[in-house]
């Protein structure tokens, strides 16, 4: 292991995750050191530091690790975006495509007030498709998004440029 690590050395590839043929990034080793998890969290918000950010929205579910350290960082609040079913007040939802087959996620629909401005954070954008019904969700409440933060990039899969596509600021620690 070198001397001064980077984000990448604390990130794990397990083979065959969760289906034969993926190679699955494993951030849980990041999260786990204390030095890695610090490193990750400073260098998700620094684009962002400056900017006036209302809330931090996180994923389901590493983002809500992710986003929950970096809302406390930047002294803003957190809201998550969870599959269906779970977020027990009045929610949207949005549909959006995996590999094989249909997924939902939902927002509750008094988490954004038009006009905050928002900072979408994920582990890792792989096709973008997760993030892109998170961005749906936000807009539809009248959020603006200041950058969508992830600390992997897959960008073989093309989510960075479909997220750029839509105007987005795309912010990205490693591939
Ligand atoms: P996308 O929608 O294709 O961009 O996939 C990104 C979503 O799937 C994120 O919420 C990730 O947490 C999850 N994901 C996909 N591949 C991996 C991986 O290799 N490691 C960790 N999470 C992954």
């Amino acid at each position: 292991m070198p001397a001064t690590r980077t984000i990448q050395d604390y990130i794990r590839t397990i083979p065959d995750f969760p289906h034969e043929g993926i190679m699955f990034r494993d951030v849980t080793t990041l999260f786990a050191d204390p030095r890695g998890f610090r490193m990750a969290i400073d260098q998700l918000l620094h684009p962002y530091a400056g900017l006036r950010i209302d809330k931090v929205v996180g994923l389901e579910a590493r983002g809500f690790i992710l986003g929950g350290a970096v809302a406390h960082q930047l002294g803003t609040g957190f809201v998550p975006v969870r599959k269906a079913g779970k977020l027990p007040g009045r929610t949207i939802s949005q549909d959006y495509q995996l590999e094989y087959g249909n997924a939902t996620v939902e927002l509750h629909d008094d988490a954004i007030e038009a006009g905050e401005t928002i900072l979408l954070v994920d582990d890792l954008l792989a096709t973008g498709g997760t993030a892109e019904a998170g961005i749906r969700l936000i807009e539809r409440l009248g959020g603006k998004i200041a950058g969508c933060a992830f600390v992997v990039d897959l960008p073989d899969l093309g989510g960075r440029a479909r997220l750029e596509a839509m105007g987005m600021d795309v912010h990205v620690l490693c591939a």
